[in-house]
C-alpha cells in the first residue's frame, strides 16, 4: 500500500534520513522504533511532504512526491501527529464532524456513530469541550478524527506518549480493534511494549538510517536489541 525508496530528506542544509526504504502492506500495522531524534517522526512528514524530501514515496502504486499535505490526506493517508492539535472550542463532535470526509468509493465510510462504537468513551463525552479533555481523551480523539476521513492507512506519531499506562492499555486495543477492521498502520512509537504488541514488522532507526527490519517476534526474542530500543 505505501512504498518509501531511497527517502533523504532535509531541514535546511541539514540532512535528517538517508535512502530510507519501507514497505507497509495493505492490512497490516508497520512500527518504526529507535532512538530521539533519528528520524521517525521526519519519515511520516516526508510522506505528508511536510519536509523537504527526494527519493520515491507510492502509494497504493502512485508517486507521492510533490503533492501537497492536504492531497496526500486526500488520496488516503491519515496522519496523527504527536501534537494532536484538538479544538479547544469545539465539543468532541464537533471535533470529529470536522474531520469528516467521503471516502471515494463511498463504502465502509466512518461516521460519528461507528467512531462512538470503536471508542466508547468518546461517545460518553461527545458534548464536552476539546479543551476539557485528559491527555488519553484528547489522544482518541485526534486518532477518531483521523478516521472520520475514511483513510487507506493510518499514521500515528507515538500515539502513547506521556499517557498514564492503564490509558496505553485502553489504547493499544483500540489500536488493535481497528486492526481487526483492516485498517493499514503505520506506527512510531518509543514505547517498545505497546509497539511490538501492535506491529507485525519493525523498522529500526539509527541517526537517519534504516539500520534493522525485523519481526516483532525476532524483537521480543532478542533481548540484546530490546535492551538498546528500552535504553532510549
Ligand atoms: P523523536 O521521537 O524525538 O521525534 P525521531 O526519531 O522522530 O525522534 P525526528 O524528529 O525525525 O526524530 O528528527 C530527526 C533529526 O532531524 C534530528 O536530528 C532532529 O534534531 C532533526 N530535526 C527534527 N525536526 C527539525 C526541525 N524542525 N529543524 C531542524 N532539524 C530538525
Amino acid at each position: 500500500m505505501l512504498e518509501l525508496r531511497n527517502v533523504d530528506a532535509f531541514y535546511g542544509r541539514a540532512q535528517a534520513l538517508f535512502s530510507i526504504s519501507l514497505k507497509v502492506e495493505e492490512g497490516e500495522c508497520v512500527a518504526l522504533l529507535g532512538r530521539n531524534g533519528a528520524g521517525k517522526t521526519t519519515t511520516l512528514l516526508s510522506i505528508m511532504n511536510l519536509v523537504k524530501n527526494t527519493g520515491d514515496i507510492l502509494f497504493k502504486g502512485k508517486p507521492l512526491n510533490g503533492k501537497q499535505a492536504f492531497s496526500v490526506a486526500k488520496a488516503g493517508v491519515g496522519f496523527v501527529p504527536d501534537s494532536r492539535r484538538i479544538f479547544p472550542t469545539l465539543s468532541v463532535e464537533e471535533n470529529l464532524k470536522l474531520g469528516r470526509k467521503t471516502a471515494p468509493d463511498g463504502a465502509a465510510n466512518w461516521t460519528v456513530d461507528r467512531v462512538y462504537g470503536v471508542f466508547p468513551k468518546l461517545g460518553q463525552i461527545a458534548g464536552r469541550d476539546g479543551g476539557n479533555l485528559s491527555g488519553g481523551e484528547q489522544q482518541m480523539l485526534s486518532i477518531a478524527r483521523a478516521l472520520m476521513g475514511n483513510p487507506d492507512i493510518l499514521m500515528l506519531d507515538e500515539p502513547t506518549e506521556g499517557l498514564a499506562p492503564v490509558i496505553v492499555e485502553d489504547l493499544v486495543e483500540i489500536i488493535s480493534n481497528l486492526k481487526r477492521e483492516k485498517m493499514t498502520v503505520l506506527l512510531v512509537e518509543q514505547n517498545v511494549g505497546a509497539a511490538l504488541s501492535l506491529a507485525e514488522r519493525c523498522y529500526i532507526y539509527d541517526h537517519g538510517y534504516i539500520t534493522e527490519e525485523k519481526t516483532s517476534e525476532e524483537i521480543a526474542q532478542d533481548e540484546k536489541l530490546k535492551h538498546e530500543l528500552l535504553g532510549v
